[in-house]
C-alpha cells in the first residue's frame, strides 16, 4: 500500500456538494462562485492578447504591467510601507497556489502555525505538507478572535498565525481593534502573519477591509494574499497576488518557481490593461455583493433560519436550529434531496466542529432569480 502524506484527507467539502448538487440538479450555492461573467470588457482584453500572440511564459514574478498597476492601487489605499512591483508582489496562479508557496517557503519541519476555526479547507493539509504543526483554536462564538488562547498558545516553536478577512465562511471582518490586539499579542515576537484578503473587495454597509499591510506593527513581518478570482468574478481563472516585504518575497519566490514557474499571461495581461482604464472598478464588487446579501436577507425574512450578520465576502451563515436538530452535514444533504438546494455544512471548517452549532453556509454571488427561487424553496422549510 502507497503511504499516504495525507491521511484521512478525502475529497474537498466544495467537490463533494458540488457534485451533489450536479447530481440532483439543485440550486448551488454550496461552493463559492459566481453565477455571473466578469466585465465584457476584462473578456476583450483576454481575447485581444491571446491575439496578439501574448501566450508564452510570462516572467516568473508576473508581467510587469501588472505588478505595477497593482503596487500603485496599493499605495494608494494606503500599506505601512511603499509597495515595490518588483520587490514586493508576486503573481501567482490563485490564492490556493500562493498560500502553498508560503506555507512551504517559510515554514520549517516542526513549526507551529496558529489557525483560527472555521478555517478555510487549504489551510491545514498545507501546514502540514510543509512539514509544519496546525494549532486550531476555536473562534469565539460570536466570531471575534480568542486572543487569550492565541497569548496561551504561542511557544518557542510558533512560526506564524493566519488570519482571513473577510473571513470564509463566517463574513466577518477583522477590524482595526483586532489588528492592534494582535500586534500586541506578538509585540516581543518574531511570529509572521499570513493575511488571506481573497475577499478584500467584498465588504458592506460601515465595515472596512483593512489589510495587514497597513498595520506598522506587523507589516515587516506580514504576507497578504489576494484573488482575481473574486475581484474578477471569474474563480475559474485562478489568478492571484501575493504582497510581502521583500526578505519574505525572496524566499516565496524561490519556492513559488518551482511550483509553477509563472501564472497565465493573456490574463495577467488583460488584468493590468483592465484595471488601468477602471480605475475605480474594485468599489463596483462591495455594491454588487450587498446588494445580493440584501436581497437573498429580505428574500429569507420569513423562513425559519436565523441569520447571522455579514460584513462581507459572499457568504450568508445560517442557523437552522429552528427547523432541524439534524447534523449539518446531514442536513445539508437533506436539503439537496428535498428541495434541490445546496449549501455547505460550517462544521467542515473545524477541525472540532461544536456539537451543538447547526450553521449552514450560503453563497450568494448568483443572479438574482436563482437566488429568490432559492429563498422561496428554503421559506417553505
Ligand atoms: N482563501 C479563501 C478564504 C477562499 O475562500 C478561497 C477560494 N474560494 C481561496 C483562498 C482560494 O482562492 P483561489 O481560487 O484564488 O485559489
Ligand atoms: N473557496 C471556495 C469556497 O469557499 C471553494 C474553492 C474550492 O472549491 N477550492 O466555497
Amino acid at each position: 500500500m502507497q503511504a499516504s502524506k495525507l491521511p484521512g484527507q478525502g475529497a474537498s467539502i466544495f467537490t463533494v456538494m458540488s457534485a451533489l448538487s450536479n447530481q440532483y440538479k439543485a440550486i448551488n450555492l454550496s461552493q463559492g462562485f459566481p453565477e455571473f461573467n466578469p466585465h465584457p470588457a476584462l473578456i476583450d482584453c483576454v481575447n485581444r492578447a491571446m491575439r496578439d500572440g501574448l501566450n508564452q511564459y510570462s516572467p516568473m514574478a508576473g508581467q510587469p504591467s501588472l505588478r505595477e498597476v497593482l503596487a500603485s492601487r496599493q499605495n494608494h489605499w494606503g500599506r505601512a510601507f511603499a509597495i515595490d512591483p518588483d520587490k514586493h508582489i508576486t503573481i501567482v496562479p490563485g490564492a490556493t497556489a500562493g498560500l502553498f508557496s508560503i506555507f512551504q517557503s517559510l515554514v520549517m519541519s516542526g513549526d507551529e502555525v496558529v489557525l483560527f476555526d472555521p478555517s478555510y479547507d487549504c489551510y491545514a493539509p498545507s501546514v502540514v505538507l510543509a512539514g509544519g504543526v496546525p494549532v486550531r483554536l476555536a473562534l469565539n462564538v460570536d466570531g471575534s478572535y480568542p486572543f487569550e488562547a492565541l497569548k496561551n498558545s504561542i511557544n518557542s516553536k510558533t512560526k506564524m498565525v493566519v488570519v482571513n478577512t473577510p473571513h470564509n465562511p463566517l463574513g466577518l471582518v477583522f477590524d482595526q481593534s483586532a489588528w492592534i490586539t494582535l500586534s500586541e499579542v506578538l509585540a516581543d515576537t518574531d511570529i509572521l502573519v499570513l493575511s488571506d484578503e481573497v475577499y478584500e473587495h467584498m465588504v458592506f454597509d460601515d465595515s472596512e477591509h483593512i489589510s495587514v499591510l497597513q498595520i506598522p506593527d506587523l507589516a515587516h513581518r506580514a504576507v497578504a494574499v489576494s484573488s482575481f478570482g473574486k475581484t474578477f468574478h471569474a474563480t475559474g481563472w485562478k489568478l492571484g497576488y501575493i504582497t510581502a516585504p521583500e526578505h519574505l518575497t525572496q524566499e516565496i519566490r524561490k519556492v513559488y518557481q518551482f511550483l509553477a514557474f509563472a501564472a497565465n499571461t493573456p490574463m495577467q495581461i488583460a488584468a493590468a490593461e483592465f484595471l488601468t482604464s477602471y480605475p475605480n472598478y474594485e468599489e463596483s464588487v462591495s455594491v454588487l455583493m450587498q446588494g445580493k446579501r440584501d436581497l437573498f436577507v429580505n428574500a429569507l425574512q420569513s423562513s425559519r433560519f436565523r441569520l447571522m450578520p455579514c460584513q462581507g465576502a459572499y457568504f450568508q451563515i445560517a442557523d437552522y436550529s429552528d427547523i432541524s436538530d439534524m447534523p449539518d452535514q446531514a442536513f445539508a444533504v437533506h436539503l439537496i434531496e428535498t428541495i434541490g438546494v445546496a449549501t455547505i455544512p460550517v462544521s467542515a471548517f473545524y477541525l472540532n466542529p461544536p456539537q451543538e452549532q447547526r450553521w449552514l453556509r450560503f453563497c450568494f454571488a448568483k443572479n438574482d432569480e436563482t437566488l429568490l427561487k432559492s429563498a422561496e424553496l428554503l421559506c417553505q422549510l
